[in-house]
């Protein structure tokens, strides 16, 4: 590993000047940027230490719900706030890695986890647009059975792996950070950039911009959540496909629908197309096929990941049956 730095900033404004140096990384639970750390993805310059700024808190809003970018995924999935509030957002964490894991990992952190493709974690692999902007991309021909198939470019089909990501983009949460410019507030949905043609560029964060808290507006009272991870072990495994549903149900027809797909596409996946499907039907398994085919319509698969289409369907299907059924 190569020699790096270490700070531990006392505050936001030396945390955010240190970000800004060439090669420098924050480090918060650790649990992703030391892994691409041993493997040699990642060689940072300096490691910047954020534990010490605070944004360890989940306090209630007027209009919803702050959670601190430091808050660990353990801690935020089992908060009443959460766990009572918003279901689909506990289910999403609790489905994710190992509890270990979510003891240490942070909200910021997770939002900002890199891709699992197993040739971006490669060192060895010398074609990867996103570790080595154009050099061409391995998975693309190659092996591609956990790559996405929504949102892809020909210079990149690497998925976001984060279950967390697809519960806060049903749940329309805001992303806020501070930089030298001042703060800012960015819709989840605006976080994440597809990858076109420059997937090393993976979100709108300028170096050195710290994301202080995500807000999570205030849910109507007959609104019904859940959130259905499908993968190759029933635990400690990364999405194949995932869905996020949240639904206000009203005199027996869906008033207003909000899906996010995982582990089909690039970035974490708003499924509008199939929002608009669901929005003034009443729920029936008709009317979820049609919301399910509307969501995967624009999708582009490799032979090896061309099953994703069907199994991300299912998904949407079953997630909305379970919803209303009253699953969470
Ligand atoms: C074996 C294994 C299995 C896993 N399985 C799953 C899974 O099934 N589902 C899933 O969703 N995840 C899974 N994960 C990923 C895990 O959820 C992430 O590693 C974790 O959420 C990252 O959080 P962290 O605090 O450890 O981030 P770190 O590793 O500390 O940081 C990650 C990145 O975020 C940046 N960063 C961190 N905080 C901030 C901030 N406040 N502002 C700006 N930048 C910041 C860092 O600079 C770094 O680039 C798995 C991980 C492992 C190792
Ligand atoms: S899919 Fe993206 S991350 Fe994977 S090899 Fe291709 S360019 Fe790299």
């Amino acid at each position: 590993m190569e020699p790096f730095s270490y700070s531990k900033p006392a505050d936001d404004a030396g945390a955010i000047a240190a970000g800004q140096a060439d090669r420098s990384q924050f480090i918060a639970g650790g649990t992703n940027l030391v892994d691409l750390m041993q493997l040699e993805i990642i060689r940072p310059l300096a490691v910047i230490d954020i534990t010490g700024l605070g944004y360890g808190q989940v306090e209630p809003l007027p209009g919803g719900v702050r959670i601190g970018a430091l808050v660990t995924n353990s801690d935020l999935a089992y908060h009443p706030l959460i766990a009572n509030g918003y279901p689909v957002l506990s289910e999403a964490l609790l489905s994710g890695a190992s509890p270990q894991l979510r003891n240490l990992a942070t909200t910021g952190g997770n939002l900002l986890q890199r891709t699992r493709c197993p040739y971006f974690r490669d060192p060895q692999i010398t074609a990867c647009n996103k570790r080595l902007p154009g050099s061409g991309c391995s998975a693309i021909g190659g092996f591609t059975r956990s790559h996405a198939v929504l949102g892809v470019s020909d210079k990149c089909i690497a998925t976001n792996p984060s279950d967390m990501n697809v519960a806060l983009v049903a749940l329309d949460a805001i992303v806020h950070t501070k930089r030298a410019g001042g703060v800012r507030a960015i819709p989840i949905s605006e976080l994440h950039v597809l990858p076109g043609d420059h997937p090393e560029r993976e979100t709108v964060l300028e170096p050195g911009e710290l994301i202080t808290h995500v807000e999570l507006p205030r849910l109507a009272p007959a609104t019904r959540s859940h959130y259905l991870k499908v993968r190759d072990r029933a635990s400690y495994a990364f999405a194949l496909a995932s869905a996020a549903v949240v639904l206000e149900i009203a005199s027996g027809q869906i008033e207003r629908a909000r899906i996010g797909l995982g582990g089909v596409a690039s970035k974490p996946w708003r499924a509008a197309a199939a929002e608009r499907v669901l929005v003034g039907q009443p729920p029936s398994p008709e009317v979820f096929a049609k919301a399910a085919a509307a969501a995967l319509a624009g999708s582009r698969s490799q032979p090896g990941n061309a099953f994703k289409i069907e199994l991300a369907r299912r998904t949407l299907v079953r997630a909305l049956t379970e919803t209303v059924a009253g699953r969470s």
